[in-house]
């Protein structure tokens, strides 16, 4: 049969799922339970590192520091401050010849406890919040959470918080208005029905017993907490703590095909980057995977993607292979690849207003890249060369692998960023390239299995090349 004009000249957008068979089905679906139990196991960066290091000395990975001198194949990790982590693996090609990196970010939107959190009000005690990174505040409230993070001791004890994820743990919320008093609330913009100031959790209800003491539902609590954790309320004052939905990853639809969770911003790509880096063996570039951290509120400070951190692991490596010399570090910029790995917005029927349909990212349609981001005429964007565009398609289409290049929505309507510009200014040639996302930003994100796992095979069909 003759091929039609339109099957040779259109750019087709297949839906993922009917291209596959089932053996490739069951081959994503078990994928994602791995993902699922990550994503359970990771609700901080803290956690997320804590994993990412669990997983990558099962597979022969080990702390830079250990290594004198390092050969082709050698793998190596760097954790900076517990948060943010970059690991490699070395190739046969000199690093001048340039590195193939891929960067995402596991820090996530959520609630940071204030540095004197603790108060009471009404025969409640609560603990005050400052809200991390762009969320939307009346999502966060009347939804379960847990407590995550650490306090440190000025004699420099550290203790590991996690309550709220065991189910014999208790829980805590935000509560809101009932819908009967709220008719002035419900007059006011979405953006401030809920006040910064009002996302205060409720921790307590039982005041102290001895009835000469004051504040003795804080008292209560604060006589809880020391008991457990041996802690006053002054250890508040060095610690970093973080609140975060208590719900569990899971399955979504009668189908099972997505995946509902909060955090997929970024740990999808941060977890199918790990696992794609899992599998290498021998690489010609030397493939480094980047963890950062601070991506959501601008990437600043020592675990942020913007501070040298990166650039003294590189030296490292540089120092370690034996291959160093002035200046040569910005001679490995210059000629390596990345892939900003981070999410994109998937297109939301419901939603549709806000996206042009034929620049947006489909879920089930494979791996979602963004030449540029940026808003409002692409201020702040990096955007990609078109030779490293193409570049990178051959690289997806000769593994077969579907993918579709997208916008960030309509052209006036706003618009975002990654860590993507950050090592472009350095000299790297970067295209954002992840896992489109509906709710992004909120306490459950919904992704694509497809999707999932077409990132994971993207990442390693790169790192390969
Ligand atoms: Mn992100
Ligand atoms: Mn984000």
């Amino acid at each position: 049969m003759e091929q039609k004009l339109s099957d040779k000249l259109f750019n087709k957008k297949e839906k993922g799922w009917e291209t596959i068979n089932n053996d490739e089905k069951n081959e994503i679906f078990s994928f994602c339970d791995n993902y699922i139990k990550f994503l359970n196991n990771a609700k901080t960066e803290r956690e997320a590192i804590a994993e990412a290091k669990k997983i990558a000395e099962e597979n022969g990975y080990k702390d830079i520091s250990s290594f004198d001198t390092l050969n082709p194949g050698d793998k190596v990790y760097f954790i900076n401050r517990e948060k943010s982590m970059y690991l490699a693996i070395i190739g046969t090609e000199k690093l001048e010849n340039g590195i193939h990196i891929i960067g995402s970010h596991v820090d996530s939107p959520r609630l940071d406890l204030k540095p004197n959190p603790i108060y009471e009000d009404g025969g409640f005690a609560y603990f005050k919040t400052h809200y991390y990174g762009g969320i939307k505040k009346y999502q966060w409230t009347t939804i379960p959470i847990s407590i995550h993070g650490v306090i440190v001791k000025p004699n420099g004890e550290k203790i590991t918080i996690n309550i709220g994820e065991d189910e014999s743990d208790p829980i805590f919320t935000i509560t809101d208005l009932l819908p009967h008093l709220a008719q002035e609330q419900m007059q006011k913009k979405l953006s401030n029905a809920i006040d910064g100031e009002d996302l205060n959790l409720l921790i307590g209800s039982i005041p102290y017993e001895n009835k000469e003491e004051k504040e003795r539902v804080k008292l209560n609590i604060l006589k809880i907490l020391n008991d457990k954790y041996g802690i006053t309320e002054a250890d508040f004052l060095s610690s970093e703590i973080e609140l975060v939905p208590a719900f569990k990853a899971r399955s979504l639809g009668f189908d099972g095909s997505m995946v509902a969770s909060y955090g997929q911003d970024d740990r999808v790509c941060a977890y199918t980057s790990l696992a794609a880096m899992m599998t290498l063996q021998n690489v010609k570039n030397t493939a480094v995977c980047i963890l950062s951290d601070k991506e959501e509120i601008g990437s600043m400070g020592n675990t942020g993607m913007e501070s040298h951190m990166f650039d003294y692991f590189i030296s490292e490596l540089l120092n370690k292979v034996g291959e160093n010399r002035p200046n040569l570090l910005d001679k490995v910029f210059c000629y390596s690849k990345m892939l900003s790995s981070d999410v994109d917005a998937g297109f939301d029927p419901i939603y549709a207003n806000v996206s042009d349909k034929t620049n947006s990212a489909f879920l089930g349609r494979g791996i979602g890249l963004n030449k540029y981001t940026g808003s409002r005429g692409k201020s702040g964007a990096s955007d990609a060369n078109a030779e490293y565009v193409a570049w990178v398609r051959n690289v997806l289409e000769k593994n077969d692998i579907r993918y579709e290049i997208s916008e960030l929505g309509k052209v006036d309507i706003g618009g975002g960023g990654t860590i993507a510009y950050i090592l472009a200014n350095k000299g790297v040639d970067v295209i954002d390239c992840g896992v489109p996302v509906l709710s992004m930003h909120a306490p459950y994100e919904v992704t694509s299995k497809y999707d999932i796992y077409s990132a994971y095979r993207a990442y390693k069909a790169f790192w390969n090349e």
